[in-house]
């Protein structure tokens, strides 16, 4: 590749990064710390531009007690979480990954490592989780609420079928309400996977995520994962789920 055409790639790259990544304005900022790097004299390193950044988190570490407490959102937000970037950066280092951007790379996942994999999905659906939360909740308005009752006919009924996908993912995931072009659906992944995966069986533009690894809920709840759910609708923030419907 001539030099002037590898400047031209890297900056659609980036301009790609910033206009396809899946999610809303929080995520798009997070996105956007997939620059190049500093030392412009390394062009090949320019091109390995992606790097998962952590999002702020919106709120305190107590902003959502009693649903969820201050020590549980410490440690989830400060190890687990912190654990999954630091560990897909690295993997992204080690295997010369070279995706512009973090829809390339899971629409890609199952040609990556599972290091790749589990931490790129970790370093995700957590920096979604935390934006899809917030301390007191409204029930969903306006076009939300109308797919909501579209697809699901009552928001009772949705929450039922949200919750059974939550209960039933046996062992570690996650609960997903996606976007499926124009349809609304809920279901669950195991582990890190996340419904942007090639190889995940349930795919879509995510919503709504509820993680229910039992590190997210076993300080306060141990193994009582319904309570930890039905106390969790008290912290969705649909405001949010709805700037994700577009
Ligand atoms: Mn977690």
């Amino acid at each position: 590749m001539k030099k002037t055409n590898r400047r031209e790639f890297v900056q659609t790259a980036v301009k790609a990064t910033v206009f396809t990544t899946i999610g809303a304005p929080a995520i798009l900022s997070a996105a956007c710390s997939a620059k190049p790097s500093e030392d412009t004299t390394d062009e090949e390193s320019a091109i390995a531009a992606l790097a998962f950044a952590q999002v702020k988190l919106p709120y305190d570490y107590a902003a959502l007690e009693p649903n969820i407490d201050a020590t549980t959102m410490d440690i989830h937000y400060n190890k687990h979480h912190t654990a999954y970037i630091k560990n897909v950066n690295d993997a992204i280092a080690e295997e010369n990954i070279t995706f512009a951007t973090e829809a390339e790379f899971f629409a890609n996942v199952s040609t990556l490592s599972a290091k790749a994999r589990n931490n790129g999905g970790g370093a995700f659906n957590h920096n979604f989780f935390w934006q899809v939360m917030k301390p007191g909740s409204e029930a969903p308005s306006g076009k939300l609420a109308d797919a909501i009752n579209g697809s699901f006919d009552s928001f009772e009924k949705f929450k039922e079928q949200f919750t059974h996908a939550a209960m039933t993912r046996f062992g570690s995931g996650w609960a997903w309400l996606v976007n499926d072009n124009g349809t609304l659906k809920i279901g669950s992944t195991p582990n890190q996977d996340n419904p942007l995966m090639d190889i995940s069986d349930f795919k879509g533009t995510p919503l709504l995520a509820l993680d229910v690894w039992e590190h997210a809920y076993y300080l306060k709840y141990q193994n009582k994962r319904n309570e930890y759910i039905a106390n969790w609708w008290n912290v969705v923030n649909w405001s949010e789920v709805a700037s994700r419907l577009v």
